[in-house]
């Protein structure tokens, strides 16, 4: 068995009801083999960047996990797809996007898989639910993750109210 790794999770969702898919998405993770939800943050919301459609719904959950990167990756694809993702053009709507954020302090960079996420630090949607549950971050390879925050700022996101279900 592989080492237990604590690997970051973004997850977003722009179509239908987003903020019962992104709470469904976040059952589906704990429910992986090999694998606790260790951390979940608050729901936002963020407008589109360089996407069409209604705004995103965007959470980042922390795995403690003993899958390797790659597998780890195979069953994310396999939550997108149980969940109905079609992607007809590039930044397509999405109805779940999951993104492999951070595995450990490990730097891949493979075919499938780019980790850190290349575009991690540029999105306020990942790195404002990421600080939420990880405030003193280090991202691999670039430093600090709050320091990314204040050229973001332009970006519009929001916390989305805690909903009853999150309560019971
Ligand atoms: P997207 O449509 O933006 O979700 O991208 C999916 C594609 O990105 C898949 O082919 C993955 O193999 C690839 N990919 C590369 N690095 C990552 C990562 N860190 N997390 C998720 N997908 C990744």
């Amino acid at each position: 068995m592989n080492p237990m790794v604590a690997a970051y999770i973004g997850i977003g969702a722009n179509l239908g009801n987003a903020a019962l898919t992104v709470r469904e998405a976040l059952t589906a993770l704990q429910q992986l083999p090999l694998t606790q939800l260790s951390a979940s943050s608050s729901l936002y919301g963020s407008a589109p960047v360089d996407a069409g459609g209604d705004d995103f719904v965007n959470a980042v959950a922390r795995l403690d996990t003993h899958m390797g990167a790659e597998t780890l990756l195979a069953e994310l694809q396999k939550i997108e797809l149980t969940f109905g993702r079609e992607r007809p053009f590039r930044n397509a709507p999405r109805t779940l996007d999951l993104d492999l954020l951070l595995y450990g302090q490990d730097e891949i960079h493979s075919v499938r898989l780019e980790v850190p996420h290349p575009r991690m630090t540029a999105r306020a949607f990942v790195l404002l639910p990421l600080l939420q549950i990880a405030p003193d971050l280090q991202i691999p390879g670039k430093g600090v993750a709050s320091d990314f925050l204040p050229g973001l700022q332009d970006q519009r996101i929001w916390q989305l109210p805690v909903s009853r279900q999150d309560l019971a």
